[in-house]
Protein backbone atom coordinates (compact mmCIF):
# COMPACT_ATOMS: atom_id res chain seq x y z
CA UNK A 1 0.00 0.00 0.00
CA UNK A 2 1.09 3.21 -0.85
CA UNK A 3 0.15 7.11 -1.50
CA UNK A 4 0.46 6.17 -5.79
CA UNK A 5 -2.11 3.19 -5.58
CA UNK A 6 -4.70 2.63 -2.19
CA UNK A 7 -4.27 2.90 1.40
CA UNK A 8 -6.44 0.72 2.44
CA UNK A 9 -8.27 -2.61 1.74
CA UNK A 10 -12.01 -2.35 0.46
CA UNK A 11 -13.36 -5.79 2.62
CA UNK A 12 -17.12 -4.63 1.06
CA UNK A 13 -18.72 -1.90 -1.56
CA UNK A 14 -21.73 -1.36 0.15
CA UNK A 15 -23.32 0.12 -3.10
CA UNK A 16 -23.45 0.09 -6.69
CA UNK A 17 -22.69 3.92 -5.95
CA UNK A 18 -19.60 2.55 -3.86
CA UNK A 19 -18.38 0.36 -6.42
CA UNK A 20 -18.54 3.03 -9.27
CA UNK A 21 -16.62 5.35 -7.36
CA UNK A 22 -13.97 3.09 -6.28
CA UNK A 23 -13.71 1.89 -10.39
CA UNK A 24 -13.35 5.29 -11.70
CA UNK A 25 -10.56 5.35 -9.27
CA UNK A 26 -9.22 2.67 -9.93
CA UNK A 27 -9.42 3.32 -13.70
CA UNK A 28 -7.46 6.78 -13.42
CA UNK A 29 -4.55 4.89 -11.70
CA UNK A 30 -4.31 1.62 -14.41
CA UNK A 31 -2.40 4.07 -16.29
CA UNK A 32 0.27 5.46 -14.06
CA UNK A 33 0.66 3.83 -11.32
CA UNK A 34 -1.42 -0.11 -11.48
CA UNK A 35 -1.28 -2.51 -13.94
CA UNK A 36 -3.43 -5.45 -14.87
CA UNK A 37 -1.45 -9.11 -13.46
CA UNK A 38 -4.09 -11.56 -13.74
CA UNK A 39 -7.80 -12.39 -14.83
CA UNK A 40 -10.26 -14.52 -13.15
CA UNK A 41 -7.81 -16.27 -10.29
CA UNK A 42 -10.06 -18.27 -7.55
CA UNK A 43 -9.29 -19.13 -4.17
CA UNK A 44 -12.15 -21.66 -2.47
CA UNK A 45 -14.25 -20.90 -5.84
CA UNK A 46 -14.23 -17.20 -5.34
CA UNK A 47 -12.79 -15.31 -8.57
CA UNK A 48 -11.12 -12.09 -8.91
CA UNK A 49 -8.64 -10.21 -10.73
CA UNK A 50 -4.71 -8.93 -9.60
CA UNK A 51 -3.40 -5.98 -10.19
CA UNK A 52 0.10 -4.50 -9.27
CA UNK A 53 1.13 -1.31 -7.66
CA UNK A 54 4.29 -0.33 -10.05
CA UNK A 55 5.69 1.53 -7.10
CA UNK A 56 5.20 -0.30 -3.89
CA UNK A 57 4.41 -3.38 -5.55
CA UNK A 58 1.42 -4.70 -3.62
CA UNK A 59 -0.86 -7.46 -5.08
CA UNK A 60 -4.89 -6.29 -5.74
CA UNK A 61 -7.60 -8.51 -5.85
CA UNK A 62 -10.80 -6.80 -7.18
CA UNK A 63 -13.57 -8.98 -7.14
CA UNK A 64 -16.85 -7.22 -8.79
CA UNK A 65 -20.23 -6.47 -7.04
CA UNK A 66 -23.03 -9.21 -8.64
CA UNK A 67 -26.47 -9.05 -7.01
CA UNK A 68 -25.99 -10.01 -3.11
CA UNK A 69 -22.31 -10.61 -3.94
CA UNK A 70 -21.09 -7.23 -2.68
CA UNK A 71 -17.22 -7.73 -4.10
CA UNK A 72 -13.97 -6.57 -2.40
CA UNK A 73 -10.32 -4.95 -3.47
CA UNK A 74 -7.70 -6.35 -1.09
CA UNK A 75 -4.55 -6.96 -0.90
CA UNK A 76 -2.69 -10.23 -0.74
CA UNK A 77 -1.88 -10.18 2.32
CA UNK A 78 -5.36 -10.23 3.88
CA UNK A 79 -7.24 -12.23 0.68
CA UNK A 80 -7.05 -15.67 1.91
CA UNK A 81 -8.13 -14.85 5.33
CA UNK A 82 -11.18 -12.65 4.55
CA UNK A 83 -12.66 -15.46 1.60
CA UNK A 84 -12.32 -18.14 4.80
CA UNK A 85 -13.98 -15.32 6.68
CA UNK A 86 -16.78 -14.97 3.80
CA UNK A 87 -16.70 -19.00 3.50
CA UNK A 88 -17.51 -20.05 7.16
CA UNK A 89 -20.21 -17.45 7.31
CA UNK A 90 -22.03 -18.73 4.35
CA UNK A 91 -21.66 -22.29 6.41
CA UNK A 92 -23.33 -20.55 9.29
CA UNK A 93 -26.01 -19.31 7.76
CA UNK A 94 -26.57 -22.78 5.47
CA UNK A 95 -26.40 -24.44 9.10
CA UNK A 96 -29.29 -21.96 10.36
CA UNK A 97 -31.26 -22.69 7.25
CA UNK A 98 -31.18 -26.17 8.24
CA UNK A 99 -32.31 -25.75 11.65
CA UNK A 100 -34.89 -23.66 10.79
CA UNK A 101 -36.55 -26.20 8.49
CA UNK A 102 -36.31 -28.96 10.41
CA UNK A 103 -37.98 -26.75 12.93
CA UNK A 104 -40.75 -26.08 10.69
CA UNK A 105 -40.98 -29.88 9.41
CA UNK A 106 -40.90 -31.01 13.27
CA UNK A 107 -44.30 -28.48 13.68
CA UNK A 108 -46.09 -29.97 11.03
CA UNK A 109 -45.06 -33.87 11.71
CA UNK A 110 -46.58 -32.82 15.58
CA UNK A 111 -49.49 -30.54 14.22
CA UNK A 112 -50.28 -33.89 12.01
CA UNK A 113 -49.89 -36.54 15.25
CA UNK A 114 -52.11 -34.65 17.06
CA UNK A 115 -54.73 -34.20 14.99
ZN1 LIG B 1 1.40 1.19 -4.10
Amino acid sequence: MCSKCFSTNYFIFNSQTDFENFDKELNSKLKNNLTALNCGKSYKEVYFDQYQCLHCMTIWNLSTPDNAWRGFFIDNESISQHIDNIKNDDKKKGLIGLLILIIIVGIIVYLTIIK
